[in-house]
Parts: structure tokens; C-alpha cells; sequence
């Protein structure tokens, strides 16, 4: 593949911006070498400046999962932009993304729209610490809540690459009240919980975690965590914005059938467009300035264009059989990815919920973050090039979920695995 035009922008990228990107994981530096430049996106298809094709399977992160560019987005972006970009005071759309949202996952009794996943967390974090008078919080190792301070503690994603456990510029006192749990582990829970519930404000997790390769969450955990949230009361907060609308039309809550006190959204609630919301309980969103004394703002929050893309996107996802067709692409998808390593004999096994999937090279089923930290990453860095060259885009990191979308049809799902029976020869070494 011809690479000279993003080789030449990744150059002048460098010189301006940290690491030559605007997100860390974009940069490559996981798996090594450089990252491509998008031209534009279709359907399953990214297109990057050279010409090059491939299909994508990190779908921007999490927001298309009706695929690339989809005829019904464009037109509602197109249509509403034409009325202006930005008011400044309420518009109707926002009322319309606040009902539809709260049909579709009706723990969410009220909502505040915001303008990434990143704000969301942080909002739900400040006002179960408002709400409650407590100060602490609690994660789980290996989740990823986007880049505020208090989550910055032992982070996944783009951290966890990286390997700094912990960002400088983070106050050590303010990181000390952000307790961290691992993931599917029961009785470490109930031990913080006997030894400090009353202190906690709120329990933050991804019901699927998607930003430590992908983990599914064991029988009766998420139960189990509602349990003790409710018994201390701690706010239990459900990071949705990589599981909403993509593992079940109401998210995991509606999934493993656990009501969270708040959630919260991003991705494919903007359609590819810079939002996140929160809501929850109503006596908790109440509390919410200007109607309560919890602070929180934003300028371009609601904005017309974004609530536009992500209805359209929310429409798109409700139609009959959408989440089931997607899970039915993840498990051919995982199926043929196992099968291909079973035959070039690479210790390989996979996660798929709904939408997500995780690639693991591992012997062993993973379920736990010290599981996914333990797979042999080196393998995953040479099967991710070999894919590459092969016109197939996966996350750009051991330790991220991969996106199936409704635009992956079978063709794409079969030459997929056809390149993984070559690329798990490559893998091997
Ligand atoms: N929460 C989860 C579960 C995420 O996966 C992410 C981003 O990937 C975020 C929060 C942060 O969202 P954003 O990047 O829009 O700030």
C-alpha cells in the first residue's frame, strides 16, 4: 500500500500538535508505525488520502454503528444546518433527543445534553458528589471515562497503552478520593463497601467494559454492585457511552436488566457529531443548575446540528431486528476470527456483546482486566499491520473493543476473515 501523503501530513501533524494527533490512541503508538489520514468514509469503508480502502471496524470510536456517512444523517445534518449552526437559546431538537432518550432508556426520567462523553462523566461524578455530600468515588481498573482528573486514576484507553497508570498534572488529593476496583470481582466490592460505603458518592463502571479490550460483565456483578450502591447510598453511575444504543436499543441497563441511578452517553447519540448527556433519577437531574445548585454548563450544549445527527442515528437504531442483526455480525465476524487462528494454530479466543467485540491472543477465555493485560500483545501488534496492509482497519491498540456496524454486510464480515488466515500466519512469528 502507497502511504506517501499520510507519511507527508503525519510529518507537518508532528511539528503543530502533541504526537502529531488530537486523541491519543489515534497516533499508533501501541501497535507502532504511523497512522493513516481519513480522506472520507462510507458505509464500512474508510478511505484514507492515498486511496487506500479499508473496512473499518472502529466505526470513529463507537458513533456509526449504521456505518459510515448514512444517507439519513447527512440529510438531517445538511437539512438543519442550513437553519444556523448554533443559537445560543433552547431549540426544539433538544426537547426531541431528551424524550427519545428517555423513551428508550427510561431509567433516564431527566437529561442534560453535553458536547462529549468526557463532560458527561465528569457532570454525573460532580453531582453524586453534590447530591450525596460525600466526597469519594469508586472505578474499576481498566475503564475509561474520558480525561477528567478524578478518572485519571489507574485509566484504560489511551493511558493504559501507554502504561502511566496515573496522568501527571492529576493532584494527588484529588486522586486519592477516587477508590479503584477490579472489574468482575464480587467480594473486592463488597469489602470496599463494608469498609468505606458511607464515604462513596458514587460508583462509576462500563457495564461492558470496551476500554480494556472488550469484558463482558459476569452473572449477577452489575446486580450485585446495584445492591450495594443501594444499601450504602452510593449513586451508581453507568458509563453507556460505548454500550448505549449499540448492545441493546436501552443500552446494558436494559441488557443485564440493572437500573443505574445516572447515565451516561456520547457516540452514536451525536451520530458522529461532538455530544454527551447525562441523566437519571429525577430528584438527582433536579439538582441540576439552573433548576438546583449543582453547576454545570455549556455554550454549544444541545446544539442543533449534533441533536439532529444523533435523532437521526437514534432512528436508525430503533428499527425491528437492528441490535439482533448486529450481534449476528459480531458472531460471524468472532466465529470466523476463531475458526482462522484454530487452523494457523494461534492461542486466540474473542468477546462479543450486541455491537462490541474483543480480539484476545489468548489460550484462555478473558473476562477480568488482569486476563486482557496478560494476552500477548506483541502477537496483536503484528496481527493489526498484517490486517492493515490487507484493507482492514481494527482499533489501533491491544486493549480497545473493535465496532461492528449495520453497514458490515457479509462480504465485508468474509473478507475479513480471509485476511485474518494470513494475518494469524504473520502473528505467529
Ligand atoms: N466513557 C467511555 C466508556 C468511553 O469509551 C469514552 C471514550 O472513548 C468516554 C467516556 C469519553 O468520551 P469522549 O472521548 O467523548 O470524551
Amino acid at each position: 500500500m502507497d502511504h506517501h501523503r499520510s507519511h507527508a501530513l503525519f510529518a507537518r501533524a508532528r511539528e503543530l500538535m502533541p504526537g502529531g494527533v488530537n486523541s491519543p490512541v489515534r497516533a499508533f503508538k501501541s501497535v507502532g508505525g504511523e497512522p493513516f489520514f481519513a480522506q472520507r468514509a462510507d458505509g464500512p469503508f474508510l478511505f484514507d488520502v492515498d486511496g487506500n480502502r479499508y473496512i473499518d471496524f472502529v466505526g470513529s470510536w463507537g458513533p456509526m454503528v449504521a456505518g459510515h456517512n448514512h444517507p439519513a444523517v447527512l440529510e438531517a445534518v445538511v437539512r438543519t444546518a442550513r437553519d444556523g449552526l448554533s443559537f445560543g437559546v433552547p431549540n426544539p431538537l433538544e426537547v426531541t433527543m431528551a424524550e427519545t432518550i428517555a423513551r428508550l432508556v427510561p431509567s433516564c426520567q431527566m437529561l442534560r445534553m453535553v458536547n462529549s462523553g468526557t463532560e458527561a462523566t465528569l457532570s454525573a461524578i460532580r453531582l453524586a458528589r453534590g447530591a450525596t455530600g460525600r466526597a469519594r468515588i469508586v472505578k474499576f481498573e481498566g475503564c475509561y471515562h474520558g480525561h477528567g482528573d478524578s478518572f485519571l486514576v489507574k485509566a484504560g484507553s489511551g493511558a493504559l497503552t501507554f502504561g502511566v497508570p496515573t496522568s501527571p498534572g492529576v493532584p494527588k488529593a484529588l486522586a486519592d478520593l477516587t477508590l479503584t476496583l477490579p472489574y468482575n470481582d464480587f467480594d473486592a466490592a463488597t469489602a470496599l463497601f463494608d469498609e468505606c460505603g458511607g464515604d462513596i458518592a458514587g460508583l462509576i463502571i462500563e457495564p461492558v467494559v470496551g476500554n480494556a479490550n472488550c469484558l463482558p460483565p459476569r452473572p449477577g456483578f452489575l446486580q450485585h454492585l446495584r445492591e450495594l450502591c443501594t444499601r450504602h447510598g452510593t449513586i451508581l453511575i453507568f458509563d453507556e457511552v460505548m454500550t448505549g444504543f449499540r448492545v441493546a436499543l436501552g443500552g446494558a441497563q436494559a441488557r443485564y436488566g440493572v437500573t443505574p441511578d445516572l447515565t451516561t452517553f456520547g457516540k452514536v447519540i451525536g451520530g458522529g457529531m461532538p455530544v454527551g448527556a447525562y441523566g437519571g433519577r429525577r430528584d438527582l437531574m433536579e439538582q441540576v443548575s439552573p433548576s438546583g445548585p449543582i453547576y454545570q454548563a455549556g455554550t454549544l450544549s444541545g446544539n442543533p446540528v449534533a441533536m439532529a445527527a444523533g435523532l437521526a442515528m437514534l432512528e436508525l437504531v430503533q428499527a425491528p431486528g437492528f441490535h439482533n442483526a448486529l450481534e449476528a455480525t459480531s458472531n460471524a465476524l468472532c466465529d470466523g476470527l476463531e475458526a482462522a487462528a484454530r487452523d494457523a494454530g494461534v492461542p486466540f479466543t474473542s468477546n462479543r456483546v450486541g455491537g462490541m467485540f474483543g480480539l484476545f491472543f489468548s489460550a484462555e477465555k478473558v473476562d477480568t482486566y488482569a486476563q486482557a493485560m496478560a494476552c500477548d500483545v506483541a502477537a496483536f501488534n503484528r496481527f493489526f499491520h498484517a490486517m492493515l496492509e490487507r484493507g482492514v482497519y481494527l482499533a489501533p491498540s491491544a486493549y480497545e473493543a473493535g465496532f461492528v456496524s449495520s453497514a458490515h454486510g457479509d462480504t465485508e464480515i468474509a473478507t475479513t476473515i480471509a485476511a485474518a488466515r494470513e494475518a494469524f500466519r504473520v502473528a505467529k512469528g
